[in-house]
């Protein structure tokens, strides 16, 4: 029995040495600058890894529906502004209307994915602009006729929040500008 505990009290001596083995190799690692991790790093890796294409129509979205005090808590004051009371950022305020890296952009509400940079373009205005979608079905676009314009607002398919609007004088292919702010988005950086 006492053989027995003194092998016990030798191995976790031995695992000891190598976990402090380890630890120290890590702090060696550790030592050396680390690139920073990317802001959005928390939206899981499935979405940051791949290249973003086009997708199909077909796909069924399931809606998400959160009652107002849990958007309130979930998201900042703005994003809540925007998303959930179709509030605007100022323009050239926003995160990513001079974001040029590639990569996808979620909803800031409920993480869909919802354009690529790939159909970013300049558009001068201060907010992030697109000619499309990742897919039609994932946004949603209905009329908007609040201050004495009629524009088509677009709506995230999935949590219903507000994105910004939908205007026709977009580049080639579509013609089309999605007009977004940028709080209502968390870009996500492509991983090589
Ligand atoms: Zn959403």
């Amino acid at each position: 029995m006492a053989q027995k505990i003194a092998y016990f009290i030798a191995g976790i001596a031995a695992a000891g040495a190598f976990a402090i083995a380890l630890t120290s190799n890590a702090q060696d690692k550790a030592a050396k600058p680390t690139p920073t991790p990317a802001k959005n790093a928390n939206v899981s890796a499935k979405k940051t890894g791949k290249k973003m294409q086009t997708v199909e129509n077909t796909e069924k979205i399931e809606k998400i529906t959160r009652t107002d005090a849990e958007w309130r808590k979930q998201l900042s004051p703005l994003a809540y502004d925007v998303l959930r009371k179709k509030g605007t950022e100022r323009a050239f305020t926003g995160e990513y209307w001079n974001e040029h890296r590639k990569g996808t952009y979620l909803c800031a509400g409920c993480d869909l994915p919802l354009f690529v940079s790939d159909t970013k373009f300049e558009s001068g205005t201060g907010w992030p602009s697109f000619y499309q979608p990742v897919a039609k079905n994932r946004i949603a676009d209905q009329a908007d006729t609040s201050y004495g314009m009629t524009r088509d607002e677009v709506l995230c398919a999935r949590c219903g929040g507000h994105l910004g609007h939908v205007f026709d004088d977009g580049p080639k292919p579509t013609g089309l500008r999605y007009c977004m702010n940028s709080v209502s988005l968390k870009f996500v950086p492509e991983t090589k």
